[in-house]
């Protein structure tokens, strides 16, 4: 067989050229866009060579900092297709992590949605490496900024070479993206992927039995795109030739649901604190929402009631997914066996509740202390990845990287069952870690400061259910003898260190922190016990 390379450049190349007329609808600040494939395409090409007359080079980082829309989209294409790495940014990091990150990956340039320039400003004296801004904005002009030198984003795509042609000679190994995801302590971990990585996981979002992406699809990504490429969502339905609506900054229940009235959206991928949303303006006002065929949820796990309200009172039906930054992400994906569908019910609920059977190309095993776990939905253990969209390594951090990959394996930190059927079952989670609303928040980290209060004689971070975010941290403090503190004074004592949305709900003040024989937080016997309090 031939050897020809899958790259990135071919996904856009086949959507100027079969699906010119297909439209991707895109919601800025500035409004509603909607431009065809053709357009996108030569906007593609005036960006690519744009970033070249800036100095990009092939395998040089560039960075974007933006929400979901139509330019954010051409940069996924522009960047890797000259050869480049798109370095999507968490716009909801802390400063000291962007620094980190911006710093780590060196990159050369940096995009920039206008309401987050403020964020860049910020630390514009701490990223040396960044040798151009550029504002992804509506206008030909630059707005007010100390950021130097800034570019109007519209302004380079206008004087752009909209027949650039794509000549970097890309091996399908090259890397052509990269991510970084939370670590337990210590600054994030980047993930690299290669065009062949993100070439494999696009085809897998287009199986019948996972997501069946296809180009009758009007595909809406509400997962940010600075969050695993939006689950690898815009490359494939790029690569489909599917309509896109991408819902922008600040996407309330209300827009998506007038998004997907308006635009007839057959199918959208997101967290749970995005559906429970979503879920609440349908019940609330009326949106004719039947151009839905699936609603993929993931990130967390979807709560059955969720699952339930969806599928058996609005009639639309939600497939419950897994995966991760590592893992491009897609992973597993919990939807019925052909022999399944006669059976009651609550029976069916109770599968597709699970994380799901893993996606063809992709091996898993779980593991514990007495070696590979059965699949009888019982036993447990650490759930391991292999494939050829799995990563091998974190970006410039052996030490990180031994701790996750060994063996062949990705070592995920999450703890499953695997049932006779092989559907995958999340229960618990080794990392210590809070997911809250899709994003992380390093309990370590918090507990770390709260220890750093001279009042605090020792603290930990749990995680508390919660209906809207999933989890929340709760703070379990012990003060040294004789001190005085309040909850509010613990709690505005962290904000002045932490982003408003880590700061936990609640402190609950104990005499003693359960731990091992050798002095550990035994942590998941205190969330029990805080669980039982609250
Ligand atoms: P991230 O890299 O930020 O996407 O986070 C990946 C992690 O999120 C996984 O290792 C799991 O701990 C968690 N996760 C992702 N999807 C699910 C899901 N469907 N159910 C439960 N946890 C999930």
């Amino acid at each position: 067989m031939m050897n020809t390379p899958l790259t990135i450049t071919s996904m856009i190349e086949r959507a100027e050229k079969y699906f010119s007329k297909k439209k991707v609808i895109s919601r800025t600040q500035g409004g509603i866009h909607e431009l065809t494939y053709k357009d996108i395409g030569k906007r593609v090409r005036a960006l690519s060579s744009a970033l070249e007359e800036l100095g990009v080079e092939q395998g040089d980082r560039v960075g974007t900092l933006a929400w979901n829309h139509h330019r954010h989209l051409e940069a996924y294409f522009a960047i890797p297709s000259m050869g480049a790495v798109l370095h999507t940014i968490n716009i909801r990091l802390p400063a000291e992590h962007l620094i980190h990150i911006i710093n780590h990956a060196e990159d050369k340039v940096l995009l920039v949605d206008p309401d987050l320039l403020p964020l860049i400003e910020k630390i514009a004296d701490q990223i040396p490496a960044v040798k151009a801004f550029i504002v992804m904005g509506e206008d030909f002009y630059v707005p007010e900024s100390s950021l130097d030198p800034l570019y109007a984003y519209e302004h380079l795509v206008a004087e752009g070479d909209k027949t650039y042609e794509y000549t970097a000679q890309i091996d399908e190994n090259d890397p052509a993206g990269m991510c970084y995801t939370s670590a337990t302590t210590g600054k994030p971990k980047g993930v690299v992927y290669s065009h062949r990585g993100i070439a494999l996981h696009s085809m897998s979002l287009g199986l019948a039995d996972t997501a069946a992406l296809s180009e009758s699809d009007v595909s809406m990504p509400v997962v940010p795109m600075f969050h695993a490429n939006a689950w690898g969502v815009p490359f494939s339905a790029t690569w489909f030739g599917a309509t896109q609506v991408l819902p922008g900054p600040y996407a309330a229940p209300k827009i998506l649901a007038e998004l997907i009235e308006t635009y007839k959206v057959t199918t959208s991928a997101g967290v749970p604190t995005i559906w429970l949303g979503l879920l609440k303006e349908i019940e609330t006002n009326n949106y004719d929402l039947s151009s839905i065929r699936a609603i993929l949820c993931g990130g967390s796990a979807a709560p059955e009631g969720l699952i339930r309200a969806f599928e058996l009172k609005h009639g639309i039906p939600f497939i419950h997914a897994y995966g991760m930054t590592e893992t491009t992400p897609l992973v597993t994906l919990a939807r019925l066996k052909s022999y399944q569908s006669d059976l009651p019910e609550d029976d069916r609920l109770s599968i597709r509740k699970k994380q799901g059977l893993v996606v063809p190309g992709l091996d898993i095993k779980a593991i514990n202390d007495s070696g590979e776990i059965k699949h009888d939905g019982e036993d447990m253990g650490e759930l391991l990845i292999r494939g050829p969209w799995i990563a091998d390594e974190y970006y410039r951090d052996p030490d990180k990287s031994v701790e996750t990959f060994r063996d062949g394996w990705l070592h995920t930190g999450d703890v499953v069952t695997i049932d006779e059927e092989g559907n995958v079952e999340i229960v618990d989670r080794t990392k210590d870690l809070i997911k809250s609303g899709g994003e992380w928040i390093s309990s370590v980290e918090l507990e770390n400061a709260l220890m750093g209060h001279e009042g605090i004689f020792e603290a930990a971070v749990v995680s508390m259910p919660d209906p809207k975010w999933q989890e929340r941290p709760v703070a379990c403090v012990v003060l040294h003898e004789g001190v005085e503190l309040s909850k509010e004074e613990i709690l505005a004592y962290l904000e002045a260190k932490f982003v408003k949305w880590w700061v936990p709900d609640d402190v609950i003040f104990m005499e003693e922190i359960p731990k091992t024989s050798v002095g550990k937080f035994l942590k998941r016997t205190l969330r029990d016990q805080v669980r039982e309090m609250v």
